[in-house]
């Protein structure tokens, strides 16, 4: 067999080898072209479900670990003591026996950043994050009036 016959052979046998040989005869180049665009777009959409939300995770990386930190025990623990030291009572407006919050005198945005912190292992060790004379109870209605309130300071 010469190659000529070869290649006649392999072309009208079997498009998958012709395509491997890298001809694009129209016909199968279409099909496998939309093939693969469909498979581009699966992974595209799949690729920008995750991106998406990990790009926001990114971005907001800062936003997520303050959402990290207050679901922490320490965090319930720490909260627990600016409470129980102001009394239950706002301390802005002294209203007592209303939805309080702890508030972050100097915010958590800013002691995440400046001691670097990137996941809840490091928070937990920042002895910052947990000073209680950095905590004050407000009531949510003051709360909503302070600087870094909700991150109300970094939509700015
Ligand atoms: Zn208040």
């Amino acid at each position: 067999m010469n190659k000529r016959e070869i290649k006649r052979k392999y072309n009208t046998k079997s498009n998958i080898t012709s395509f491997k040989k890298g001809h694009k005869p129209v016909g199968r180049s279409l099909k496998g072209y939309k093939h693969s665009k469909e498979m581009k777009n699966k992974v595209r959409k799949s690729l920008l479900g995750r991106t998406g939300s990990n790009a926001r995770n990114w971005k907001g990386g800062k936003t997520d670990l303050t959402r990290c930190i207050h679901s922490l025990d320490k965090y319930k623990e720490w909260r627990l003591k600016i409470f129980t030291r102001d009394n239950w009572t706002c301390q802005n407006c002294r209203l007592v026996g209303v939805y309080l919050e702890p508030h972050h005198i100097k915010s958590l945005k800013i002691i995440i950043k400046e001691n670097n912190l990137v996941n809840s292992n490091d928070a937990i060790k920042c002895k910052e994050l947990w000073d209680t004379d950095n905590g004050i109870t407000l009531c949510k209605e003051c709360h909503k009036l302070t600087e870094n309130y909700a991150g109300k300071s970094h939509k700015k």
